[in-house]
C-alpha cells in the first residue's frame, strides 16, 4: 500500500527493551578472528535503529455485520503487540482487548455510515466506534495535534493473529483529561483516511 514510509517513522516504543539488550550484547568485544585488521571499527549504517523491524503487515478487521471495517498495518510481529485489557466498565463490558502501534497505520472504511455510532463517556476524550446494527465495539479514535489516532479492539480482527501475548489488565483511573490525551497521543496508531 502506498501510504506512510515506515523506515522514516519514529521507532515504536515497544522495541526499546530489545534494543537495550542488543546494545549491551554488542559491547562484548568480538573474538579477534572476526575483526578486520587495521580497519577502524565503524558503526554500521542504521545500527542504531531498533532492529528487528519486520516488513509492515496489514490485518483486516470489522464489526460483525461489516458496516465498519478497518485495516491495521504494523511492523510489529503479533507476539510483540501490546495487548491491553482496559479495566474501565466500558471495555470490561465488551470484553475488549486493545492494541495500537504509534509507528503503524489504521484506516477505516465505513461501508454503512448510518450504522456508525460514536460513543463518548467519562472524560469524553475519545470516540468509541460502535456498530448500531450489530453492537460490536470496533475501535476508539481521538483527534490530536498529530491528526487522528486510534486503538483497535483486536477481537474484531477477521483472522486472529497467531502468538499474541496474554492480555495485560490496565487501569487508567485517576488520570486527568490532559494526562489521558498525552498517553494516547504517544501510544495510539495514526489514522489515515476517514475517522
Ligand atoms: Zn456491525
Amino acid at each position: 500500500m502506498a501510504t506512510l514510509g515506515f523506515a522514516s517513522m519514529p521507532a515504536a516504543r515497544y522495541n526499546r527493551p530489545m534494543k537495550r539488550k542488543k546494545q549491551a550484547a554488542r559491547k562484548t568485544p568480538a573474538p579477534a578472528s572476526t575483526r578486520v585488521a587495521g580497519r577502524p571499527r565503524v558503526a554500521r549504517p542504521g545500527s542504531r535503529a531498533p532492529a528487528p523491524i519486520s516488513e509492515p503487515r496489514s490485518f483486516e478487521g470489522a464489526c460483525h455485520c461489516g458496516a465498519i471495517e478497518f485495516t491495521y498495518t504494523t511492523t510489529l510481529p503479533p507476539p510483540r503487540w501490546p495487548v491491553r485489557l482496559c479495566q474501565c466498565s466500558f471495555c470490561r463490558g465488551h470484553g475488549s482487548r486493545s492494541t495500537s502501534d504509534p509507528s503503524g497505520e489504521l484506516q477505516f472504511r465505513f461501508e454503512r455510515p448510518e450504522f456508525l455510532r460514536r460513543y463518548r463517556f467519562a472524560l469524553r476524550t475519545a470516540d468509541f466506534l460502535i456498530c448500531k446494527e450489530c453492537g460490536t465495539y470496533v475501535a476508539a479514535v481521538l483527534l490530536s495535534g498529530r491528526g487522528a489516532q486510534g486503538v483497535i479492539n483486536l477481537n474484531t480482527l477477521r483472522a486472529p493473529p497467531k502468538g499474541l501475548r496474554p492480555g495485560k489488565p490496565v487501569s487508567h483511573d485517576g488520570e486527568s483529561g490532559e494526562g489521558r490525551r498525552a498517553r494516547r497521543v504517544l501510544t495510539w496508531t495514526p489514522v489515515v483516511g476517514p475517522v
